[in-house]
């Protein structure tokens, strides 16, 4: 997979961590390699005192280069979420591209999803450069108050059903986009209270079996 050229009947636009993967690996990684600037900036983070385009770099430019290995051996290990394989198989089987959207940074996202790979069209994600003595993050998305503004990205793929799935707050502002919208976790509870339409998910065999069931709904929607 991989080619976009063939225009799609939809994609799936994915976020990556606590979605792709089954823990939050990003924030898990950030309080391992830089507990102290983790601690510091956390809670300015979750008060909106600092937004994420300024303070992920921050805490992650504490980071020497040389543990960015030790980092991404990490990432390889892991665990994602039930069923991603098989909704691989799906989408493969549908037609339907996958774009993983992250916050997080390439490499690392590279690392998790190795084996996938050549099997995701695009990974939309912070850079690094390990040139230096500490990482020094980069991030052509960088938008608004996000380090990779994912709204941006979807509206630049022009296909009749954009299919979101998403677990965070951060996932809201492409969910409103979305056509057909999975969430769980935070993600879920925000577009309840903001009475928008999703179908709650906590595996990827959920969200297989309803694109399987639904394939020639999706297949006629147009924007
Ligand atoms: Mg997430």
């Amino acid at each position: 997979m991989g080619n976009m050229n063939t225009s799609p009947p939809a994609v799936v636009f994915s976020d990556f961590d606590g979605t792709i993967t089954q823990e939050e690996t990003f924030s898990l990684l950030m309080r391992e390699f830089a507990p102290e600037a983790s601690e510091r900036m956390v809670p300015r983070l979750l008060s909106g005192e600092v937004t994420l385009r300024d303070g992920v770099p921050a805490v992650l430019e504490t980071i020497s280069s040389s543990v960015f290995p030790a980092m991404e051996k990490r990432m390889e290990e892991a665990p994602l979420r039930a069923g991603f394989e098989e909704f691989l198989n799906t989408l493969d089987r549908l037609g339907i591209p996958l774009v993983v959207l992250s916050g997080s940074i390439e490499p690392l996202i590279m690392a998790a999803l190795r084996p996938y790979r050549n099997r995701i069209a695009r990974i939309v994600a912070a850079k690094v450069d390990l040139s230096g003595p500490f990482l020094k993050i980069t991030s052509p998305y960088a938008d608004r108050d996000e380090l990779v503004y994912k709204p941006g990205i979807l509206l630049s793929f022009d296909v009749p059903t954009r299919i979101v799935v998403g677990d965070s707050v951060t996932d809201f502002s492409m969910a409103r986009m979305g056509d057909i919208v999975f969430a769980r976790s935070l993600l879920a509870r925000k577009l309840q209270e903001e009475g928008r339409d999703y179908r709650p998910f906590e595996t990827f065999f959920e969200i297989s079996n309803y694109l399987e069931l639904n394939k020639k709904t999706f297949k006629e929607s147009r924007r």
